[in-house]
């Protein structure tokens, strides 16, 4: 059979318990999961392009189908030069649909060989996302369930360089 391919891209600043929730339906699924962090997003990330690798390669190691990488560009030709025939996106609420329908129908536009495919998380993490870590940790706040133990070392170490 067929091996089939998935990609999961993202800003993943930082990778949060949600993402690896995702992280872990796509591997139970799809022959290979690419995680693929993206570059041109037009707000300054927290963590550098290593560092949020380092972490999704640190937090994903025990998937021996998970893959870590990252993209430039459009995503439908990075999923193509990867012979994907699938993208993951997480749908947690009502609130994400209306911006991903846009963007799947566009890809699918774009390249119609390629299909999105929405996973939702577990309750508990539908109104998590990696901006609301970020200002919690910024403020003082404790993210311990929001994320793995070693993204919160990184977290606590970040912040303190930024704050110095
Ligand atoms: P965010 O800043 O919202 O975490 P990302 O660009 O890192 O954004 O998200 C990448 C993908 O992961 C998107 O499809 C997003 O919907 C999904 N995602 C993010 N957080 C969660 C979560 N808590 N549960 C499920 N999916 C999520």
């Amino acid at each position: 059979m067929r091996k089939i391919i998935a990609v999961y891209p993202g800003t993943f600043d930082p990778v949060t318990n949600g993402h690896l929730d995702i992280i872990e339906r796509a591997s139970l699924l799809f022959g290979k999961v690419i995680v693929a962090v993206a570059l041109n997003v037009n707000k300054e990330p927290l963590f550098t392009r290593e560092e949020r690798r380092n972490m999704l390669i640190h937090v994903t190691k025990h998937y021996k189908n998970v893959e870590i990488d990252d993209f430039n560009g459009l995503l439908v030709s990075y999923a193509k030069k990867k012979n994907a025939h699938v993208i993951i996106r997480g749908l947690r609420a009502v609130s994400d649909f209306e911006y991903e329908f846009q963007m799947s129908l566009t890809n699918r536009k774009l390249e119609p060989e390629i299909s999105t495919i929405f996973l939702m998380p577990n309750e508990k993490y539908t109104y998590l996302n990696s901006s609301l870590v970020r200002e919690l940790a910024r403020l003082g706040g404790d993210v311990k369930c929001f994320v793995p133990p070693y993204v919160l070392s990184q977290l606590k170490m970040k912040l303190s360089e930024v704050a110095r």
